[in-house]
This record gives C-alpha cells, sequence and structure tokens, in this order.
C-alpha cells in the first residue's frame, strides 16, 4: 500500500489524542450550559476556568487575560476592529504585507470604515526592522499588528523591538501568533504584547476553537455582544470540549517543545542535504530564524503547483506558493513582497514537518522532489 505523508502542517495539525480524549467528556454526559447557576453547570464552569489557567500559564499570561474564541481568523478580526473601533475617530493601523489574510482582509475592510492602514515593506529574508516601522508610525497610530511567525516562510520577527516602539508612540501592539504558539517559548510580557491570537488547530487541538490574549489594562471595543460570556466581551455558548481539547493540546506541545524541535531541525538539516547532494537547484526562502519544520523551497524552472499535484499522487501532501487560475500562475502575496527571483518564484511549495514525520519520510519527500524535477 502507497505510504501517506503529511507534510503540511502549518495548514493544520492532528488532533492530539490526549486532548481528544479529554474531549469526550464534554461532548457526552458532561453537556451543561457553563453559564446557568444550578449544580450540573459546575464542571464544565470549572473545565473553563482550568483551561483559561493552563493556557495563560503556557505564555506566561493571567487567566483573566486569555477570551476564547473560534480560533484565528476571529482573534485576529477581534484585535483590529476591537483596537480601530475603540480608538479616535480616523486612527491608523500599521501592519506588515506578508501578514495572513485574517490580518489582510480585516484591514481592509476597516479602511473602507475610514481608517487609514500603512502596511510595511520586509526585507528578502521576510523580516519588519524596527526602522520600516520607526519611519511611519505617528501620535495617530491606534494599533501595530505585525504577525509573529509567517505561515509561508516561516520568518520570527523581532516582536520585542516593534512593540517597543508601538509602546513609544501610544499604540497598542497586536501579534498573529496563530503558527508560533505551541511550536516556539511565548511569553507575553517578554514580547511586549498587548493582544496575541492563537488558533489550537495548529498545535494539535482541535479545529474551530482558539484564543486571544488581551493585556490587563488593554480595552476595545467587545466582539460579539449577547450573552455575559468571556466577560461580557465575546458572547455565545462556550465551546466547552473544544477549549478543553485546546488547553490539553497546548499544555503537551509545551512540554515536549524542546525534544520536538531539536528533531525537526535535524529533519529539515537532512532535507536539504539529499536535495543539494542530487544537484537539485533550488533556495530556501525566509531567514535564519524560522518557525521548526518550516521548508520554504523555491525550485528552479519549475511549477509549484505542478509540483505538488505530483508530490499528491505519490502520497505526499504539501502546500505550495503560488496558485493557477485558468490563465495565469499567481505567486502568493508572501513569495513577491520577498522578491524571490522569477526563476525560483514559480516553483515554490512549503513543506511543514511535524514531530511525527520521521527520517524514512524526509528521504521518501526527497526521492519524490528528485524524481520529478530530475527524471
Ligand atoms: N493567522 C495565521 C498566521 C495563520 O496561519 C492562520 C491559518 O492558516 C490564521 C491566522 C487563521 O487561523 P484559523 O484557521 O484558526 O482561522
Amino acid at each position: 500500500m502507497k505510504r501517506f505523508i503529511y507534510a503540511d502542517n502549518a495548514a493544520t495539525t492532528k488532533l492530539n489524542k490526549e486532548a481528544f480524549e479529554a474531549m469526550i467528556p464534554w461532548l457526552t454526559e458532561e453537556y451543561g450550559n457553563a453559564s446557568q447557576p444550578y449544580a450540573f453547570a459546575r464542571k464544565p464552569k470549572k473545565a473553563l476556568a482550568d483551561a483559561r489557567a493552563t493556557i495563560a500559564s503556557c505564555i506566561n499570561a493571567s487567566p483573566d487575560e486569555i477570551f476564547f474564541t473560534s480560533g484565528g481568523t476571529e482573534s485576529d478580526n477581534w484585535a483590529i476592529k476591537g483596537a480601530a473601533f475603540s480608538g479616535k475617530p480616523g486612527c491608523e493601523v500599521i501592519t506588515s504585507s506578508i501578514e495572513h489574510h485574517a490580518i489582510l482582509r480585516t484591514c481592509e475592510s476597516i479602511e473602507r470604515l475610514g481608517f487609514p492602514v500603512k502596511y510595511l515593506d520586509v526585507t528578502h529574508t521576510g523580516i519588519i526592522t524596527p526602522k520600516t516601522l520607526n519611519d511611519v508610525i505617528t501620535d495617530r497610530t491606534r494599533l501595530v499588528s505585525i504577525m509573529l511567525a509567517n505561515n509561508e516562510i516561516g520568518t520570527i520577527q523581532p516582536i520585542k523591538e516593534l512593540s517597543d516602539i508601538a509602546h513609544s508612540f501610544g499604540a497598542l501592539f497586536h501579534t498573529d501568533a496563530v503558527q508560533a504558539v505551541g511550536h516556539v517559548p511565548i511569553d507575553v510580557k517578554a514580547l511586549g504584547v498587548d493582544m496575541l491570537s492563537a488558533s489550537a488547530h495548529k498545535f494539535n487541538g482541535p479545529k474551530g476553537v482558539g484564543f486571544l490574549y488581551i493585556r490587563n489594562g488593554v480595552s476595545i471595543t467587545p466582539y460579539a455582544n449577547g450573552g455575559s460570556q468571556e466577560h461580557g466581551t465575546r458572547a455565545g455558548t462556550e465551546n466547552v470540549a473544544g477549549i478543553v481539547g485546546m488547553a490539553k493540546a497546548l499544555e503537551i506541545n509545551c512540554e515536549r517543545m524542546q525534544e520536538s524541535v531539536e528533531h525537526l531541525k535535524s529533519l529539515e538539516t537532512n532535507l536539504m542535504t539529499l536535495l543539494s547532494n542530487d544537484k537539485i537547484d533550488f533556495i530556501r526562502n525566509g531567514d535564519s530564524n524560522h518557525l521548526p519544520g518550516n521548508l520554504n523551497l523555491s525550485f528552479c524552472g519549475c511549477n509549484g503547483e505542478s509540483l505538488l499535484h505530483r508530490l499528491d499522487l505519490m502520497g505526499i501532501a504539501v502546500s505550495t506558493g503560488s496558485a493557477c487560475d485558468s490563465v495565469n500562475t499567481q505567486l502568493s502575496h508572501v513569495i513577491q513582497a520577498i522578491g524571490v527571483d522569477e526563476k525560483y518564484a514559480f516553483g515554490t511549495i512549503r513543506i511543514s514537518l511535524s514531530p511525527d514525520n520521521s527520517i524514512d519520510d524526509i528521504k521518501a519527500i526527497a526521492n519524490a522532489i528528485v524524481k520529478i524535477i530530475i527524471k
């Protein structure tokens, strides 16, 4: 039987078995609504409080700074709209040109409402330099939102330096840490962020649940009006099972982080060596300070989308940095922003490994790429 190799962990991850097991009681016998005053609601209420405390301790926050959401997209929407709508009329937002569409499309939507947005350029390795921010920030800036790690190229940003600049102009600082939480150590205090977005399915938790960290003392408009859940800021009956699963998955990922990072780094090195040994003409995009397991590779004279489909036929799931419509092949906004040479840019794929991947997977991926490109 053909082996299946999953190497698209930046898109989503496998649900951790222990996290799944922790969710079961809240989907079956303990189905009470945590907002009710009677005894049957006590256990779900406590489960939510415990999950909040676990998540807070994983990122060095206080439990009352963790607000549950439906995932990364909602957390990003809330941070941007909540900051803009609670600022002075016409206040501005600064973000970068390589953010996820959850940020970019949200920024476009507030622009249509009269909030100016500035988009910062990045270096060839995908870094937003403190100087770039310093050059455009003003005392009208209400929010600076820069992702912690890029979902395509994995580049990790100098968040502390950027948040210091934002604060020196009286602005709030938000980071979309959806790709980073559960994969690299996160300390919201050391990073100096006011808000941070996360999504459970990116760290082996369930889909459709996430959180927004909002530092104590920061006041933004509520995301959803209705019931008084999440201190009256995000109405809606809580997804108790999802939240419990998210907390368990994050706790486990944080405990195993060092071991996972070492394993992933060794897999990365092996893949690079195998491809180079076979004289494949490719470049690796992104910065040396990147997410563990992320390999964004551009192959000279290739087409990323056809590479993806051919790998798929060989049982290997990866992602691409370009997409074809019926007429053109379009480069992703990130590959465009870092200015990858055209000879390589259209042949971009993203391989995102997980600790479950083995050296045999790496050999199979390298063999498959070599077979497609050379043979
Ligand atoms: N932000 C980043 C950087 C992402 O990679 C993603 C998902 O790919 C999101 C936001 C959206 O997260 P979700 O899928 O939980 O809505």
